[in-house]
């Protein structure tokens, strides 16, 4: 047994167990990020972080960092999945950093990790330890103990599980749970920008919706690489991994009837991944004493709001307020846990509901094409359905 000290556990070097590690350490507290994998890393694939989480990475001091790293559209436009006729869905850019305080950045998600990583090994060398897969966790009351698969224990004053979708800490706390397939499969890409169609080198963030499927395309690294994401719905596959390859032509034949420029952007792809699409219900709560669960582990979700990363980073530094804010570790989880539930929950549904919004069968009629724009992406109703999610502020938001 590791000596029991008062550090805080992490299960999980993700973006949000990394990100709950550093806003711990730099309100003083020591860290244990216990990490499965050899060596860090995250999936070659792109990754959207809104105002909302652009908020608390600039509050860890990581702006001069990122900035450099990040593509900032200057706003989202939706696409007819075959005309590519276009409507404007919401401005970004200067208007995201006068409307809610922060720029909206695409990252590579390797190099928003490794600037994370960077941070923590910096303010705290021995926070995260590699090759430390969490088997159990347990707690007696006065500590909390991850239980590695080759047999150390490891305790501290509570445990976080940020150990993404298969969390080993929410079965121990809540039992198993039962994941739904969707129907859906997203592909996702990476493709040099000097493959792109220059038809779709625009400043702008593109969503082609269409009857059945949707495809999110945007660049990264200051336009050096773009990135493709595509949701259909076929009932096949039912594997819920990042990194499980497909061929270019199963997913053309995914696109058939699409827009010949999109489907050149998918030729264009090295190798494509799948991904089935699995939802989970919100939770009715996430803590049970001095353990708790962060990101993923808690609320994985439809990514088709792109909030997913944002939340698990909103919930980092939520948790590192509330421990700073209250002695007792466990009125500070279930502190915690009341500051995010509602709001994590809601990010869920709203992602959900946008399944039928950019699905629509309808979209195969160019008479109901227009109808579907005119009432689903007026502006004021795209107001409402994000103004709520960019404009919370996790470094002063009442916990
Ligand atoms: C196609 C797609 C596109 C997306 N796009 C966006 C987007 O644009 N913007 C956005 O905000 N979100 C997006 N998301 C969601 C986002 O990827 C996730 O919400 C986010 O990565 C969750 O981070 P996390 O740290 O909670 O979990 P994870 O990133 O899953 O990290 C969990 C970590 O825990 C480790 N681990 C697991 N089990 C153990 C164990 N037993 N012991 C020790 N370590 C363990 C893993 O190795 C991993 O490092 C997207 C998701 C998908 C599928």
């Amino acid at each position: 047994m590791t000596a029991p000290d008062d550090r805080i556990l992490i299960a999980g070097a993700g973006l949000g167990g990394l990100t709950a590690a550093l806003a711990l350490i730099r309100r003083g507290f020591r860290v244990t990020v216990l990490e499965q994998a050899p060596a860090l890393g995250e999936v070659g694939a792109g990754v959207q972080i809104g105002a909302n989480g652009m908020c608390v990475l600039d509050h860890l001091g990581l702006w001069p960092a990122l900035e450099p790293l990040a593509w900032q559209p200057e706003g989202k436009r939706i696409y007819h999945y075959r005309s590519g006729e276009s409507w404007p869905l919401y401005d970004l850019g200067a208007e995201s950093v006068e409307r809610y305080g922060f720029p909206y950045c695409m990252f590579h998600r390797a190099d928003l990790h490794a600037v994370l990583a960077g941070a923590v090994a910096a303010a705290q060398p021995d926070a995260i330890r590699l090759d430390a897969k969490l088997a159990v966790a347990e707690q007696d009351g006065t500590r909390a103990v991850a239980v590695l698969e080759d047999g150390e224990c490891v305790s501290g004053a509570a445990l976080v599980g940020a150990d993404g979708i298969h969390s080993v800490v929410r079965r121990a706390l809540f039992g198993p749970d039962d994941p739904r397939f969707t129907g859906i499969v997203a592909w996702r890409g990476v493709v040099p920008t000097a493959g792109v169609p220059p038809q779709l080198l625009e400043p702008q963030s593109a969503i082609w919706i269409g009857p059945g499927g949707h495809c999110v395309h945007y660049q990264l690294r200051n336009g050096e690489l773009m990135n493709f994401v595509g949701a259909i719905e076929r009932g096949d596959w039912r594997v819920e991994s990042w990194n499980a390859p497909g061929t270019v032509e199963e997913c053309l034949g995914d696109f058939a009837s699409w827009n010949d420029a999109l489907r050149s952007l998918i030729r264009a792809v090295p190798t494509p991944y799948k991904w089935a699409l699995h939802v989970r219900e919100p939770m009715d709560a996430w803590s049970k004493e001095r353990v708790t669960l962060l990101g993923d582990a808690c609320h994985a979700t439809l990514p088709f709001l792109a909030q997913g990363a944002n939340h698990a980073i909103e919930d980092g530094l939520v948790l590192a307020r509330a421990l700073e804010a209250f002695g007792d570790v466990e009125t500070a989880l279930k502190r915690y846990e009341a500051a995010r539930l509602e709001r994590t929950a809601r990010m869920m549904r709203g992602s959900a509901a946008n399944t039928a919004r950019f699905h629509n069968p309808k979209l195969a009629d160019p008479a109901e094409t227009a109808r579907i724009a005119r009432e689903e992406f007026d502006p004021a109703a795209v107001a409402e359905r994000h103004d709520w999610l960019f404009e919370y502020n996790a470094v002063n938001v009442e916990i």
